[in-house]
């Protein structure tokens, strides 16, 4: 929030750079006072030079232009110190309880935010003393407690001034229920109108501000439908033409003669200079919506960028410099972080962008600090809970291993060497199993749950979809079972049961009673499973497939079906360690670095979008060899977003029509419902269907060894870690599978992404690279575990991780109970974000 000498500041260079014409303000310098003064009243300047810069002011406008511009020279000497000078408080005062508050407080205690609306026509535009909204102190006189701040953010967003009953609903619809809600939407991005120009300094494509009057304004239909106002402003320097769309009302709120400050884009329109849509705002009163970097927050209907600006303001303006800072000063001055209540003005009305970059910072840092915290002592208290041991003995383990229809890899072996010592530890299990799409990691959960299940006790895979359940029963049927078990099949088929949403009433009654008497051993379904009234004798071993598909509160309460039972998470998701180990870092890591022997490497072609015809010859031979297809659009119907995209939808019944006619397409989209996508996955499995014609939504783990050709279309619009998923669904088999990709046009052929594809199958050199290129964002989606509700950090800001994690463990080492005095806010906070479940990791 730039303060009133900042402001004029700003003014005065405008005139120096217009070279003293006395129109960087419309009708002259002196015409601010009426505005100015009240508001450089707040500050606590000194009179004496308030009233040296007042004489300037007034004496401006009758000066010689050599006077003038020594004027202004003595007015940047008086304004230079003055720029940075706190506020004073204003009466009428807002007064923050000492104990706990009631919300009433916050009825419009601080000082109102005036409408926009003008009370009637024609006034002269400075012959008002304008009221005035809350500025940001960035030195408030007294702090509330902690608690009494507390309870005022907890107040509705009702009492703010202009927010009813169903405003609220509408805020509410957006997450933001209290006043610290909407101190926390940040915006989703700003738009800089800081750049204040004359009319004749225009260009065509600049976003600039401009200060005019309103010469000229009329409405007028176009095609009978839409309304159009516009208007001409002059400076003095010169007259832009200004259109705004379907406001009609704008003509009667700025009457000729106004006074406005116009904040957009300069476009060229028929070989003049125009702005479309512009922001307005009246010169004379705050200036939140023009003339400065401009917050733009996501909205939904029922609510305007204003209005929501507005009323962030208001909290923005009284509550954030009140905020105190629960991060412990040592920590602070290692991060090299600016004072919390500072950020929380900056991020919403920052003063230049650097202020921003501070700002976001410290908001980002704040998160992963907590949350790292929040996982050191978690994994500590896991550390300190007992649980079952589980020592199966090597000769057994071996029996199962010598029938398996192949031999285990290094990487699996030595990944279940790692989970077998923790399952003998007398801890519980905390880990993490990453492999590669295809690397085995099926087997590897197979054998732990093996391992319990020899014991009697019971172990659970939960996988995302119902298909992926059915898949895993089905590889654990075969792998370990026989009707007369062995020492290879240890296990009877009834031992292991299928739990999905399909599951016949009879099934399930049978499975709830094989689970409560322990005769089930292995349980595998999707979130079916966590459902009640699903109750297991004994649950040791909880384990989640393809984790990032399911949300915390999922995780957890397959955990809680047991008593502190073993977990272990595996995902296909390649993230280098070094990130793995910030992002999980309460978990142990297993990596499966290797794939099985024997497979082929999916040879990997991008082909120019004339040659399309060669991608459809060589699935037809594919076809003909008895293999399946996949062939992968990026949307879903046409003028989603871009008419130009390839739809399945339309691809779908013009490759049936045309293209392939004596072959069975299938069509997979999201638009779909989890049965019918299950439906026809589940014969293209079982091979009634050749080719998959598929939106993004056949990523997930399904093994369809028959399948061997991948083409993907738009190939450009996929993320790196998006087309090496899709890649992953071929070369299951043991036949030479192929990946085609084909960009919309030619000249993307040159795509970085299709050539790192083409060059390499191996995920975590992609992985490294897209870290490089982009950061980690592409990889670790917003859902990735414990980072769903972070609001200001991303993933791609390695360095702030880094930092985070490493003060977070400072910290952690020094006072992990934080119990220090100095440490107590923090304690608050973090019982504050973990309780709102804003972080979780497993
Ligand atoms: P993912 O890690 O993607 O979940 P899966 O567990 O589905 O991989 O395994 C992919 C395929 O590889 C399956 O068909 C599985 O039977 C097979 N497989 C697993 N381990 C080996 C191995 N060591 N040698 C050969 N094939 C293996
Ligand atoms: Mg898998």
């Amino acid at each position: 929030m730039p303060s009133p000498f900042e402001k004029l500041q700003r003014y005065i260079r405008l005139e120096s750079e217009r070279g003293y014409d006395n129109r960087a303000v419309v009708g002259g310098l002196d015409k601010i006072i009426p505005w100015w003064e009240p508001e450089a009243r707040t500050s606590t300047v000194a009179e004496e030079t308030l009233q040296a810069i007042l004489e300037r002011l007034r004496a401006y406008p009758k000066a010689e232009s050599e006077d003038r511009s020594r004027l202004v020279g003595e007015l940047e000497i008086l304004l230079e110190p003055l720029s940075k000078l706190p506020r004073a408080e204003r009466p009428p005062r807002p007064q923050p309880a000492k104990t706990a508050p009631r919300p009433e407080h916050l009825n419009r205690p601080a000082h109102p935010v005036r409408s926009p609306e003008r009370p009637s026509g024609n006034l002269p535009a400075h012959s008002s003393q304008p009221t005035r909204p809350p500025q940001p102190r960035t030195s408030p006189a007294a702090l509330p407690s902690h608690e009494a701040l507390d309870q005022g953010l907890r107040a509705p967003v009702t009492v703010l001034q202009g927010i009813g009953p169903s405003n609220a609903k509408t805020f509410s619809a957006l997450g933001m229920n209290t006043l610290d809600d909407l101190l926390h939407y940040y915006p989703r991005r700003y738009d800089d109108y800081s750049q204040m120009k004359p009319i004749n300094r225009l260009n065509p494509g600049e976003v600039v501000t401009i200060l005019a009057a309103v010469k000229r304004i009329d409405n007028r239909n176009l095609h009978g439908k839409r309304e159009i106002t516009e208007a001409i402003v002059e400076d003095g320097t010169g007259a832009l033409r200004i259109t705004w769309f379907n406001q009609p009302w704008l003509a009667n709120r700025l009457p000729v003669g106004t006074q406005i400050v116009l904040s957009g884009k300069v476009e060229m329109y028929l070989g003049r200079l125009v702005m479309n849509s512009p922001e307005w705002e009246y010169l004379e009163q705050e200036h939140l919506h023009t003339n400065r970097i401009v917050p733009v927050y996501s909205l939904t209907a029922g609510v305007s960028q204003k209005q929501l600006r507005k009323a962030i303001y208001q909290v923005a303006s009284f509550w954030a410099p009140r905020h105190p800072d629960f991060m412990p000063v040592s920590i602070r001055e290692t991060g090299n972080l600016i004072p919390l209540s500072t950020a929380l003005v900056q991020v919403h009305f920052p003063d230049n962008p650097e202020k921003l970059a501070a700002a976001r910072e410290r908001l980002a840092f704040d998160e992963i600090f907590l949350l790292q915290l929040g996982v050191l002592s978690q994994k500590r208290s896991w550390q300190v809970a007992t649980a079952q041991t589980f020592t199966a003995p090597e000769e057994w383990l071996q029996s199962i291993e010598a029938e398996l229809p192949f031999a285990l890899t290094g990487a699996q072996k030595h990944a279940l060497g790692e989970i077998h010592s923790d399952l003998a530890s007398g801890h519980p299990m905390e880990r993490l199993l990453q492999g590669d799409v295809g690397s085995g990691k099926t087997i590897v959960a197979a054998l732990a749950m093996a391992s319990v299940a020899r014991e009697g006790a019971q172990s659970a895979l939960m996988a995302p979809t119902s298909i992926l359940a059915d898949q895993h029963y089905r590889s654990l049927t075969r792998l370990l079972c026989a009707d007369e078990p062995t020492p290879g099949k240890p296990f009877k088929p009834s031992e292991i049961r299928l739990l999905i949403g399909d599951t016949s009433e009879a099934d399930r009654q049978e499975i709830l009673a094989g689970l409560a008497n322990g005769e089930v051993k292995f349980l595998v379904g999707t979130h079916a499973l966590i459902e009640d009234p699903v109750s297991f004798q004994r649950l040791q071993l909880a384990i989640v497939d393809e984790q990032h598909r399911f949300g915390v509160a999922q995780r957890a309460a397959l955990r809680n079906k047991g008593e502190n039972p073993h977990l272990l998470v595996m995902t296909a998701t390649p993230i280098p360690r070094s990130l793995a180990l910030s992002v999980y870092g309460d978990l142990d890591l297993s990596i499966l670095d290797e794939m099985p022997a024997g497979r082929m490497p999916v040879e990997t072609h991008v082909l120019l979008p004339l040659e399309r015809e060669r991608a459809y010859q060589l699935i037809r031979t594919q076809l003909k060899a008895g293999r399946q297809a996949f062939i992968i659009y990026p949307l879903v119907e046409k003028g989603d977003r871009d008419d130009e995209s390839k739809a399945a939808v339309d691809e779908h019944a013009r490759l049936q029509a045309e293209v392939f006619p004596h072959e069975k397409i299938g069509l997979l989209h999201g638009r779909m419902t989890p049965e019918d996508k299950d439906a026809v996955m589940k014969q293209f499995r079982d091979h009634e269907i050749d080719i998959l014609v598929s939106t993004s939504v056949v990523e997930v783990g399904v093994d369809v060894p028959n399948a061997t050709v991948m083409l993907i279309e738009g190939a450009n619009r996929f993320g790196l870690a998006q087309l090496h998923q899709f890649r992953g669904r071929v070369g299951r088999g043991d036949a030479q599978s192929y990946c085609l990709l084909i960009p919309e046009t030619d000249e993307s052929i040159e795509n970085e992404r299709l050539k790192a594809m083409v060059e390499t199958n191996d995920g975590f050199v992609l992985a490294e690279r897209d870290l490089q290129q982009r950061g980690p964002g592409e990889f670790l989606g917003t859902r990735q575990a414990g980072f769903s509700e972070l609001r200001m950090a991303s993933l791609t800001n390695v360095r702030l991780i880094e930092k985070a994690r490493q003060l977070a463990q400072l910290l952690f080492t020094q006072d992990p109970e934080l119990s220090q005095p100095q440490n107590q806010a923090l304690k608050a906070e973090m019982s504050h974000f973990w309780g709102n479940g804003r972080g979780d990791i497993s």
